[in-house]
């Protein structure tokens, strides 16, 4: 298998192949497809095994079908992670992938000056890499809409449930739109991450790796 088979368009392949990947990993053979056909999905898989490309690469790609909507405040699409090191690692990997396109690629995380951060968002994103708590800080002081957001991805869900992010998430979800695509990725399943699921994924599809 090779990416093109999976349903990418011509641009993304050319940016992944210059990224040096040759073939898809296990993760987004199977993921990829079903995220491009704008099904929710809900991800068994570990860090390393390549799922940063995995939803990264079919969320550009239905991103850069949409018509863009001119709202400056607004991003497109959400992606929360647990810790600064993975906003910022899955961001660094988005970035590589846009090199061809106009999308633009945000990330916000605790622990810096959230001033710069605000004048950043001002100008507006189409995708937006968070941990939930600086996230809800930013929404508090009005920095940033959410409810344009019609893409949600929860990466290492269960590392945010045993950071104590369950209120942030639960709030999150209640600001980004109702009509949305939604994908859970988690190296673990234990029932709350299942009860999780059910409340904020429609008819997912599990892909395990
Ligand atoms: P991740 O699991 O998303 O953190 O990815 C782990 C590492 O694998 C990252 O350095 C990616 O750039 C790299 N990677 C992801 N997909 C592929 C692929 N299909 N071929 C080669 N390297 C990849």
């Amino acid at each position: 298998t090779d990416f093109q088979s999976l349903g990418l368009s011509n641009g993304l392949v050319t940016a992944v192949t210059e990224n040096g990947y040759d073939a898809p990993t296990p993760i987004q053979q199977k993921a990829i497809p079903l995220i491009l056909e704008g099904r929710d999905l809900m991800g068994l898989a570990q860090t390393g095994t390549g799922k940063t490309a995995a939803f990264g690469l079919p969320l550009i790609d239905r991103l850069l079908l949409e018509k863009k909507r001119a709202v400056p405040k607004g991003t497109r699409a959400l992606i929360l992670a647990p810790t600064r090191e993975l906003v910022n690692q899955i961001a660094k990997n988005l970035i590589s992938f846009l090199k061809h396109t106009p999308l633009r690629v945000s990330s916000v995380v605790g622990g810096v000056s959230i001033n710069g951060q605000i004048k950043r968002l001002s100008k507006g994103t189409d995708i937006l890499v968070a941990t939930p708590g600086r996230l809800l800080d930013l929404v508090d002081r009005e920095a940033i809409d959410l409810r344009t957001a019609s893409y949600l991805v929860l990466d290492e869900a269960d590392q945010m449930l045993d950071l104590g992010f369950i209120h942030a998430l639960r709030r999150i979800a209640g600001l980004v739109a109702d009509k949305r695509q939604t994908l859970l990725f988690s190296a673990t399943m234990p029932k709350q991450i299942n009860e999780l699921a059910q409340s904020y994924l429609r008819n997912p599809e599990r892909v395990e790796v």
